[in-house]
Order: C-alpha cells, then sequence, then structure tokens
C-alpha cells in the first residue's frame, strides 16, 4: 500500500469539499453499431418515386445515432455519407470497435406494391426465411462467391455470429415489437437469413427491414424526418428492453475481433 503524506489528503479534501462527488471510474456506455445498409455504387433498392435505399437509409441511421445517444448508448456507424462499404467490412468493423450490438438498416422492396411494414431478421445458418430479400442483401458482398478468401471468411464468419444467435434472436424480438407498435406499419414477425452482414458479428446481430421501399406510401413515410425519428425512437426502445431483458453481453471478449 503507498502512503500518502497528509497534506495531499488535505488537498484533495478542500478540491472536493462543495462540489458534486464524482464517481472514481465512469461506466463504460455500451456501443451499439449502427450499419446503414448499401452507398456509393451500391444504391439498394428504389422507391417508385425514386427514393434510394442508401439514402433512406441513412436517414434513418442519423436519426437512430441521434436517439440511442439520447438513451445513454454510445452509437457507432459503419459509414456516415454515401461511401460503398464490402459487407464482410462492416460488421470486421463492429467487432474491431468493440460494439455491444449490430444493427443493419435497410428497406425492403417487393413486387407486390401493397406490400408493407417492419421485418427483423437475424442470422440463419442454412438457407432462412426469405430468400428474395437475402439475394438482394447480399449483393454488395464485395467478395466473389465461391472464391478461396470467401470460402475462408465465411467459415470463420458463421462461428463469430453463431454464438450470439440466441441474444440476436431475443434483439430481433424486442425491435420488433417496438416496430409494430408503430401506427401503420404491419406486424411481419422475426425472421431467420443468411445475410452476409451479420455473419461475421461477434455480438447480437440484426437486419431491419424497416419499411417496404417499393411502396409509395411508405416511400412517402421514409422521406419525412418525423416518421424517421418514430422508427428511431422504436428501435431505441427495442435495445432498451433487450439489455433490460438480458444482461446485455460480454461473451465476445472471449471470441475476439480481427488480429
Ligand atoms: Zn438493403
Amino acid at each position: 500500500m503507498i502512503r500518502l503524506p497528509n497534506v495531499l489528503f488535505a488537498t484533495f479534501s478542500l478540491l472536493a469539499w462543495g462540489q458534486t462527488p464524482k464517481p472514481i471510474a465512469q461506466p463504460l456506455r455500451l456501443r451499439v453499431m449502427v450499419d446503414p445498409g448499401h452507398g456509393g455504387d451500391d444504391g439498394g433498392a428504389k422507391g417508385p418515386r425514386g427514393l434510394k435505399e442508401k439514402v433512406a437509409a441513412l436517414e434513418i441511421a442519423k436519426a437512430v445515432g441521434l436517439k440511442l445517444q439520447a438513451a445513454g448508448f454510445e452509437a457507432v456507424f459503419t459509414r456516415d455519407d454515401d461511401t460503398f462499404i464490402p459487407l464482410w467490412d462492416r460488421a470486421q468493423a463492429a467487432n474491431a470497435q468493440g460494439a455491444d450490438l449490430f444493427i443493419s438498416l435497410h428497406l425492403n422492396a417487393a413486387r407486390a406494391k401493397a406490400a408493407r411494414g417492419s421485418e427483423v431478421f437475424f442470422l440463419s445458418l442454412g438457407k432462412g426465411d426469405d430468400e428474395d430479400v437475402v439475394a438482394v442483401e447480399n449483393a454488395g458482398a464485395g467478395v466473389a462467391p465461391g472464391s478461396p478468401d470467401s470460402v475462408v471468411a465465411s467459415i470463420l464468419d458463421d462461428l463469430a455470429q453463431k454464438a450470439f444467435l440466441q441474444d440476436s434472436e431475443r434483439l430481433a424480438v424486442a425491435i420488433q415489437g417496438q416496430l409494430n407498435r408503430l401506427a401503420g406499419i404491419k406486424e411481419r414477425g422475426v425472421k431467420q437469413a443468411p445475410f452476409i452482414v451479420l455473419r461475421g458479428a461477434a455480438m447480437p446481430a440484426v437486419l431491419v427491414e424497416v419499411a417496404f421501399i417499393s411502396n409509395p406510401k411508405e416511400e412517402e413515410k421514409l422521406k419525412d424526418a418525423a416518421f424517421r425519428a418514430k422508427v428511431a425512437e422504436a428501435l431505441t426502445l427495442g435495445v432498451r428492453r433487450y439489455f433490460a431483458e438480458t444482461n446485455g453481453t460480454v461473451r465476445r471478449r472471449m471470441v475476439g475481433g480481427p488480429g
């Protein structure tokens, strides 16, 4: 034990006197990686009036970041401008930053113009629930399918997310529950699908299809900042509920990020 001279104690006491006591160490804030889908040359889906998924996803991500921060979380982003980022790199960025959660934001598209509502996905190691959506969202992988790099990466990445599937499902259910409350958003339920962007995440990870950009009414809503703020509020409530129901997760520290 180190003995400090009494004069030092006296000085500290004087400094502390009359001030608000401060905690010795600030508790670590939970960090959420927010991933706006697509970007750059990869515009994603397009609405009937021309709204691009990459633009709407970035706007929603910014709103989500603000709400998360207001709720006491730290928000980090895979992109905060119109940049293309390969799918594999997005989860790796979350791992490298030690994120506690990974939330990828997208807009759905369907041939049926009437299709509407939110869908929240977590990773399926098999075929999953919705092959059309998967084909569209996996198009921006940035690695040629079948190349040796992609095979090795996919095996390692599957191992990374595999340990978190239960937590990812809980997170998906919590977020879907809040999105269902949004007026005008139909319940579509939680789904499982083999999204590449989720595979490498060494933390609970979900992909949210916020609304159907292919539906003219939902495309208009997505252009409205008030609607985006409501979506962000719902997502943030889902995150809060998830952490309230679980103790969060510390298992990611065992899996580790890239070397
Ligand atoms: Zn997308």
